[in-house]
């Protein structure tokens, strides 16, 4: 299949109506390990970014460009931990990740691949760097969003989508101005190969410098853009490496503008409105849902520890 979409003009620059406001510019918190594989930044949860402007997403953590020396022994990564009520996505741009959970599902993502991890009633799962890569060493670049599930799924059966980048369609944007990859929802005529719980729309924007891209999006659903690294602008608001635009629910699109060449990744969805109680690695809608999560998992209901 050509992935490939050449559009005649640069889409959404004749757009009707007007383009949304920056409401925050978000800076997350400071770097941390997450097990001993992946040094990232939790962009949110945040004290200062309520949750329900981020819903349907629970947690953004930024893994920016950082290279790893060789492994000479041993693996670099976090171990065996339990996920119930939502689901986690992967997307990769340097080195290479591997996963394996407790529903039998494997996989190995690499740069442009993208993995949709269902947990819902229940996973246990480890992430590590895959042992070639590991044994290499090299950069890595990622980020992991939590996704949040409506009550009615939160314990339906576990899943899995590998998308590789073949799967996902790229729209070249006229005039030299980059390209935008389309893992979920719309854009231009192309649809994401990842199917979604509720409406969301996942972008992988490449913008060149002096460049500016408008993304049409429902005016209810929340609208987030994490400028990955570079430094782009909408309005006259700025961002740069690892800070995140929170945009206003009202406009008919998101314009942004690259100051210098920038990447950007453009999360929307529509909110999910349901009350949330969450404790680590479980995000459920009650505090007994909470209690029931630790006691399932303390009694082995994830399932076994693979050997
Ligand atoms: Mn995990």
């Amino acid at each position: 299949m050509d992935t490939t979409i050449t559009t005649p003009t640069l889409p959404g620059l004749e757009l009707p109506g007007r383009a949304r406001r920056v409401e925050a510019v978000h800076r997350g918190g400071p770097m941390h390990w997450v097990g001993d594989g992946f040094q990232v930044r939790g962009v949110f949860p945040s004290r200062s970014l309520p949750m329900e402007r981020v819903s349907p997403f629970l947690l953004l953590d930024h893994h920016p460009r950082q290279a790893y020396p060789a492994l000479t022994q041993g693996r670099r990564g976090v171990g065996w931990h339990p996920h119930r009520g939502f689901e986690t996505v992967s997307l990769a741009w340097e080195g290479t990740i591997a996963h394996r959970d407790t529903a039998g599902h494997s996989g190995i993502i690499g740069p442009g691949d993208v993995q949709w991890m269902t947990a819902a009633g229940g996973i246990l799962h480890e992430e590590y760097h895959e042992q070639e890569f590991a044994r290499r060493g090299g950069a890595v670049r990622f980020l992991q969003l939590w996704v949040n599930l409506p009550a009615r799924l939160k314990m339906s059966e576990p899943g899995y989508q590998p998308i590789t980048a073949a799967d996902i369609p790229s729209v070249e944007l006229d005039d030299d101005a980059g390209r935008v990859r389309v893992i979920a929802g719309e854009f231009a005529g192309a649809r994401g190969p990842a199917r979604t719980h509720t409406p969301i729309t996942l972008l992988d924007v490449e913008l060149r410098a002096r460049h500016r891209v408008r993304v049409p999006l429902p005016e209810h659903h929340n609208a987030l853009v994490l400028v990955e690294s570079g430094h782009a602008k909408s309005g006259s608001e700025h961002a740069r490496d690892g800070e995140l635009l929170v945009f206003e629910n009202s406009g008919a699109f998101v314009e942004l503008v690259a100051k210098d060449d920038a990447h950007l990744v453009v999360l929307a969805g529509e909110p999910i409105d349901e009350p949330i109680a969450s404790y680590g690695p479980f995000v459920m809608n009650t505090r007994s849902e909470l209690a029931a999560a630790v006691r399932d998992f303390e009694l082995g209901k994830f399932g076994p520890v693979p050997a």
